[in-house]
């Protein structure tokens, strides 16, 4: 019997692995998962089990705050200023500069702190549960006080813990045409989103990688996307490791009708300048290898 050619393929399977791992992961703390944004096929991984466990979101979260404002007052989004603060402020922004004159669309791409803190102040805590129930992410999410709700809202979350592979799922319903695909454990569903709130996030997240916290991921991946970025304390087997965060990001593509989408973690990292990076490495990796 000629085993050369079996010996040959496990050698490259080999070889194209460590390559994949060396080429898209040198941190032993990252994690990835690219899927189909239609099926939700999975297309490409490193590590996923430490994505199927439950983490704060961080402000992965604020897509769906938007949404929730959306659903109580429209499109009639406001403008916030953003100062500079000091770090001793603790009503100021993560940049420290602050982002100057704010709508939604900067607020999304910048991940702005001080906007989102506002417009959750005025967000009916029922209707954001009501949202995250629409796309199944409000397990766990019963019986919170307000204040600890609308902190959730603004991504200030340590109360409150989600898997990470339903809020991709739940970005990936956003622009599929609101289907919220399989997944183990959990029913397929349809998600209902009026094309207007659906464009001011499609818009939000385009700034993201052009000009805001996803930059990155742009520039390494030389491909029009759109994402958002997270970041929250260390969460190492449910308890909070004050001295460290985690960085994730969520990034689809093409920008127009994505296909594809990717979810990244960085332990250790931030979103904007470890997640975000890597999600572009994944995708300029996965495109190249088509
Ligand atoms: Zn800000």
């Amino acid at each position: 019997m000629n085993r050369a050619p079996t010996v040959l393929v496990v050698l490259l399977l080999f070889v194209s692995t460590i390559f994949a791992d060396e080429f898209l992961i040198s941190d032993p703390n990252a994690a990835f998962v690219l899927v189909s944004t239609q099926s939700g096929e999975v297309l490409g991984e490193t590590r996923r089990e430490v994505l199927e466990k439950q983490y704060p979101p961080g402000s992965l979260i604020k897509v769906f705050t938007t949404i929730a404002f959306y659903q109580q007052y429209g499109d009639h989004f406001p403008v916030y200023q953003c100062p500079a603060t000091l770090s001793s402020d603790p009503v100021g922004c993560w940049d420290r500069n602050g982002h100057g004159e704010v709508g939604i669309t900067d607020a999304l791409a910048h991940s702005c702190n001080v906007y989102f803190r506002q417009i959750a102040q005025k967000i009916s805590p029922e209707i954001f549960q009501q949202t995250l129930q629409k796309f199944q992410l409000s397990k766990g999410f019963y019986s919170r006080n307000e204040e600890d709700i609308r902190k959730i809202m603004t991504g200030n979350t340590l109360e409150w813990t989600v898997s990470p592979m339903l809020l991709l799922r739940a970005y990936c319903s956003i622009f599929n045409g609101g289907y919220l695909y399989p997944m183990p454990g959990h029913s397929t569903g349809t998600v209902a989103l009026d094309r207007k709130i659906q464009q001011i996030l499609q818009q939000g997240l385009a700034e993201s990688t052009e000009n805001g916290t996803s930059i990155e991921a742009r520039r390494i991946s030389g491909r029009p996307l759109i994402g958002k970025t997270g970041t929250s304390l260390m969460w190492e087997e449910g308890k909070i490791n004050w001295r460290s965060t985690q960085g994730w990001w969520i990034g689809l593509y093409p920008a127009q009708k994505p296909e594809i989408a990717v979810l990244t973690f960085v332990a250790g990292g931030r979103g904007a300048t470890h997640a975000a990076p890597l999600g572009g490495k994944v995708i300029a990796w996965f495109l190249q290898s088509r």
